[in-house]
């Protein structure tokens, strides 16, 4: 029986390359030989990128677009291509030629010889910023320092997921999403096949160093517990060292008769210590803005509209629609 792909491709202000990055998916997946569609998760661009998409689409069966109503960010992208994929793989894959399309037919090797994740893992990356390379390197050391969760190391979210791991991906349903750190945890048959990381084709980053701070903290956050442990360890220490302080004091007003000035040390100490108390409760507030956003359970992501998918029968577009309900708002249809 005949494979079908699902290629997610997650895009935000990528009108320069998206049609180049069409044409070469198509290309490639052609030479797959069996079916597939190109879902184009359009997360809230400014330009025109799902206007091309929407035009592509009308002379072109495989491509659909999922539009959504504003920007949600990169890994809600991907994970709303899940939630849409029908294929028996499905491969994510950056919209900026980052990701060389032609590997895809690599992790579909693999995929065929069982495997059911099969991850791309950065061997080497061309034309990125020296900080960008040295954040994203100390960052990967440090969550895997961190998480018990064995997350590989230099590996974005360029990868083929079999159909049993995207639906078990589907059942999660928290809301700060590390996709790359949840495929790890679900566990399966994994393994890699090793790429050189492009230059982007065209545009610039859409990853700032802000956004880069909140990826990294949702990726340590959802699968480690050490920050807020480390804090309390910090606590202790302080609370001990405080005491063997006052102790000192205590002792040199009562049985010396040298009178301390102390106010530097005073002053010193508070500094330091107020800001470690800041510190701590910043860790600790970082955790509770995830609890909150859990408890407010708001859908993931909201689509204005979804291109490609008026050809499904009937009954499978209810479905669709009914099975994913519980995460994403559709605008109603009629
Ligand atoms: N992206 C997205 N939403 C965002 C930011 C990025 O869908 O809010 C997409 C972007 O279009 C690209 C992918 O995520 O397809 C990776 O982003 P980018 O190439 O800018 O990150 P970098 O490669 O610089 O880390
Ligand atoms: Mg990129």
């Amino acid at each position: 029986m005949k494979a079908r792909y699902s290629v997610i491709v997650p895009m935000y202000n990528e009108e320069e390359v998206i049609s180049h990055t069409y044409e070469r998916l198509k290309e490639v997946m052609d030479r797959s030989g069996d079916a597939y569609e190109l879902i184009f998760v359009n997360d809230g661009s400014r330009d025109r990128s799902a206007d091309v998409i929407r035009e592509i689409a009308d002379g072109d069966g495989h491509v659909k677009l999922i539009d959504f109503s504003r920007n949600f960010g990169h890994q809600i992208a991907i994970t709303a291509g899940m939630d849409y994929a029908r294929g028996d793989a499905v491969v994510v894959i950056d919209a900026d030629l980052q990701d060389p399309p032609e590997v895809i037919l690599e992790l579909i090797a693999k995929w065929k010889q069982g495997y059911e994740v099969v991850y791309a893992k950065r061997l080497k990356r061309h034309g990125e910023t020296f900080f960008k390379k040295i954040t994203a390197k100390l960052f990967y050391r440090l969550l895997s320092r961190l998480t018990s969760v064995d997350i590989p190391t230099d590996t974005g979210d360029f990868r083929l997921i079999d159909r049993k791991v995207c639906n078990v991906l589907r059942e999660l349903k928290e809301k700060n999403r590390y996709v790359r750190g949840l495929v790890s945890w679900v566990g399966f048959r994994q393994t890699m096949v090793e790429y050189v990381r492009e230059e982007r084709f065209a545009g610039e980053t859409k990853y700032p160093l802000r956004k880069m701070i909140r990826f990294a903290l949702d990726g340590i956050t959802s699968f480690s517990h050490k920050p807020l442990k480390i804090a309390s360890y910090l606590g202790f220490l302080l609370s001990f060292s405080s005491f063997v302080f006052l102790f000192f004091v205590l002792m040199q007003k009562w049985f010396t008769s040298r009178t301390v000035p102390g106010w530097a040390s005073i002053v010193g100490v508070n500094l330091l210590f107020n800001g470690i108390v800041l510190m701590i409760l910043g860790v600790i507030g970082e955790y509770i803005g995830r609890i909150y956003d859990e408890s407010k359970d708001r859908p993931l992501y909201i689509v204005r509209e979804a291109v490609g998918y008026s050809n499904l029968k009937e009954e499978e577009a209810k479905l669709l629609r009914e099975e994913a309900g519980q995460r994403w708002k559709d605008v109603p249809h009629e």
